[in-house]
């Protein structure tokens, strides 16, 4: 029997429907909404239409959304200065600067600079060492979705062999800390990983994150496996995953499609990171 299709739309949906009553509740005690700011430099078509779609959700929900959008010159420095106007403003409670930035803007110096209590992608190093101690305090959005959609397919991770193919900070890294905080055996693997195909034949949880097309072949997948494919990427009839979809799917007993699978969840998590900021900050305010 093919696998059952883990359905990113209809979980995201599931989250954005607890959503306005948090937002109107926030509005009422506060009287203002919660604020996200998404900051974009350049000129990468592919984050403006991530940037896009995240600020037209935020707006949908009732969040007050702040648009910072500058040009590829800008300097360092700029963007520094922005960010801690940011970090000052009490109406923003989450702030979300677009990757990649253009070359003379250090990533690093940029998420170190935001503030930790309004870092809603998780990405300050502190925020990263406290998920890697088991203490998250904002979870990386596109990790905490793929952690949503494993939960929404039933199958326990207690003592399964989990593989995460792709070791980035941004995904591969964080991906395979949160299984293991949910006592799956976690396996690592990248592009130096010898027999790679092994690997992946004996996962019973296998996320892959690496942005090629079909570098995890169908029969690779262990019969009855969970496969979440997070890799986007274009070929001639649009866009499609890291894993080869058709195939892989007559094996797992679950998997993602792309798109449809991994993507609407990196924007509802960072709907409910910046609830959470803003409900954060609320309560220190308070006491
Ligand atoms: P990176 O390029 O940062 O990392 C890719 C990883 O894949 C690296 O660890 C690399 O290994 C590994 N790799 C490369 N080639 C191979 C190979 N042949 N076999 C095994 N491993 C390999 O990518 P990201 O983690 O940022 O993103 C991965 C994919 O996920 C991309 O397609 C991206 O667009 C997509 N993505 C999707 C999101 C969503 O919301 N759906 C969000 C974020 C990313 P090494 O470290 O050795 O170089």
């Amino acid at each position: 029997m093919p696998a059952q299709i883990i359905d990113g739309k209809a979980e995201a949906q599931k989250i954005y429907a607890d959503l306005p009553a948090r937002v109107n509740a926030f509005r009422e005690r506060n009287g203002r909404p919660p604020g996200l700011a998404v900051v974009w430099v350049g000129e990468d078509p592919a984050s403006q239409v991530y940037v896009r779609n995240k600020r037209k959700k935020s707006e949908e929900l009732g969040l007050a959304s702040f648009k910072h959008d500058l040009p590829a010159t800008t300097s360092e420095d700029e963007v520094l200065t922005l960010i801690e106007r940011l970090n000052q403003d009490p109406a923003v409670d989450g702030i979300l600067v677009q990757m990649p930035l253009p070359p003379q803007v250090s990533e690093e110096k940029i998420v170190h600079a935001i503030s930790l209590d309004k870092d809603v992608d998780g990405f300050h190093p502190e925020n990263r060492g406290r998920l890697f101690s088991g203490r998250p305090r904002f979870v990386p959005c596109t990790p905490a979705g793929i952690m949503t959609l494993l939960q929404s397919t039933g199958v326990a991770l207690r003592g399964k062999k989990a593989v995460v193919v792709g070791r980035s900070l941004l995904v591969g890294k964080p991906v395979a800390m949160l299984l293991l905080q949910d006592n799956a055996t976690v396996t690592m693997c990248h592009s130096r990983t010898e027999n790679l195909d092994a690997e992946c034949r004996a996962a019973d949880i296998l996320v892959v994150a690496v942005g090629k097309k079909s570098c995890v072949l169908g029969d690779w997948i262990k019969p009855g496996a969970v496969v979440i494919d997070v890799g986007i990427n274009r070929d001639e009839s649009g866009l499609c995953g890291d894993v080869a979809f058709e195939q892989a799917r007559e094996r797992a007993a679950f998997i993602t499609p792309v798109p449809g699978g991994v993507g609407p969840m990196t924007i509802a998590m960072l709907m409910v990171n910046t609830l959470k900021a803003a409900e954060a900050r609320e309560e220190i305010n308070r006491s």
